[in-house]
């Protein structure tokens, strides 16, 4: 059996951080964001991935208005 292709990239989410405004949702091509069910201390439905599939693209990030909410792991090609 192939073995599985590694990861591009995956993102954490800081829970108290994040406002739920829910722009990085929008702005993942392969819908990989949503808002959660659970509200955070502020009150707010922090956003939540889905755990595999990120290509590593960033725009997340970009888009975040929130500094420390959302980060974003790129894999380095291998040589
Ligand atoms: S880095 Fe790109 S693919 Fe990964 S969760 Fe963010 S928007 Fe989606
Ligand atoms: S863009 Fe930032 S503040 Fe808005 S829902 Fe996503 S992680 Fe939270």
């Amino acid at each position: 059996m192939a073995a599985e292709k590694p990861e591009r990239g995956y993102v954490t989410i800081d829970d108290e951080e994040c406002k739920g405004c829910g722009l990085c949702v929008e702005s993942c091509v392969p819908k990989l964001l949503r808002l959660g069910d659970a509200l955070n201390r502020s009150g707010y439905h922090a956003a939540t991935y889905a755990g595999r599939g990120c290509t590593g693209c960033g725009l997340c990030f970009l888009v975040c208005p929130e500094p420390g909410a959302i980060r974003v792991y790129k894999r380095l090609q291998a040589a």
